[in-house]
């Protein structure tokens, strides 16, 4: 029989850790990290707490209360970067931050987004390989700076060319000079999916095309899809979307947005801790989460 993990334990010595945005209430994050502290037997808590306005008046009571850390969210993944004292580079490069440590007093930004990315891919399948990313918004931003450190050629595909135009020449302008990748823009069609996927043996939707209510979408017509591709996709609702479904059917590797969830969650654990994330006790808090919420639809996949 699995033992149980021990009672939440809440007394006058509990550190605080928390997220902020607005909305909250759908996130998992409270029960990923809590069932994490607990895995661990650590005496802290985590709350989320929605910020309507005064962005800046929240940092300031955080920071007076003496939180651990805190995680942030949509709409202040930005903004918030002015309250700060101090960016991490992870931070720096992506241009957001979503995870803030509070070391004596002196609040540091991170963005464990791009590491959750390589890190549920398994940095074997980036390292000099070729991956095509589709969207260029906030997760395809975290993905190619993060990817561009491993892949040997990076290919962006969205929808307005003009903002994978300027993704792509961002990147290669602020990690150009010490490196070797190749970054290149195209428009989301299927003449430029072909070509980029001819040299991809990864594939990356970081557009929201597949996402609960739409689920009969998919940014990939089904016959490009080959076996020997590694297929992600950042939606997880549904946590097999129809782009993962049909990569699966014909033998590729698929991943689902769950993982690169439950993993910038552990970077963030191991930021605030110092300690290796309980990655397993994190994953089952938010399958369950996301089943208390009405969620997941459709099967639960993730690479062997
Ligand atoms: P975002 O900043 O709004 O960017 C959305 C991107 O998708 C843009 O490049 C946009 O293209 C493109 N797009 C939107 N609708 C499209 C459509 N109908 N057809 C083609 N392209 C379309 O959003 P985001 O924060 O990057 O999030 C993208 C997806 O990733 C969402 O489903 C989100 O839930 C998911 N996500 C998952 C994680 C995770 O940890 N698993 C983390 C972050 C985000 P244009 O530039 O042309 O508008």
């Amino acid at each position: 029989m699995k033992a149980s993990p021990p009672p939440l334990r809440i007394d006058g010595s509990t550190g605080l850790c928390c997220l902020i945005g607005n909305p909250v209430r759908h996130s998992i994050s409270p029960q990923m990290h809590n069932a994490a502290f607990q895995a661990l037997n650590l005496n802290l808590v985590y709350l989320a707490f929605q910020v309507e306005d005064g962005l800046g008046e929240a940092v300031k009571g955080l920071r007076s209360l003496g939180v651990k850390g805190f995680n942030v969210t949509i709409p202040y993944k930005v903004s918030v970067m002015d309250h700060l004292d101090a960016l991490d580079d992870s931070a720096l490069r992506i241009g957001a931050v979503n995870t803030v440590l509070n070391r004596d007093g002196t609040l540091i930004g991170y963005n464990t987004d791009g590491r959750g990315f390589i890190r549920s891919i398994g940095i074997e399948n980036i390292k000099d390989r070729g991956l095509t990313v589709l969207g260029a918004g906030g997760a395809a931003r975290a993905i190619v700076y993060e990817s561009a450190r491993y892949a040997s050629r990076i290919f962006i595909l969205n929808r307005t060319l003009s903002r994978a135009e300027a993704l792509a020449e961002e990147v290669a302008s602020r990690l150009g000079l010490s490196l070797d990748t190749e970054i290149e823009a195209m428009p989301l069609n299927p003449g430029s999916l072909r070509k980029a996927l001819e040299h991809s043996s990864l594939l990356a939707n970081a557009t929201p095309i597949g996402m609960y209510p739409r689920v009969d979408e998919s940014p990939v017509p089904e016959g490009l899809l080959r076996r020997d591709l590694t297929v992600f996709d950042a939606v997880y609702n549904p946590l097999e979307t129809r782009l993962l479904r049909e990569a699966r059917l014909i033998g590729a590797t698929t991943v689902n947005g769950l993982e690169m969830l439950i993993h910038q969650g552990g970077e963030a654990f191991k930021i605030w801790t110092g300690l290796d994330p309980p990655i397993e006790a994190m994953r089952s808090a938010a399958l369950k989460a996301l089943r208390g919420h009405g969620r997941p639809r459709g099967a639960w996949r993730v690479k062997p």
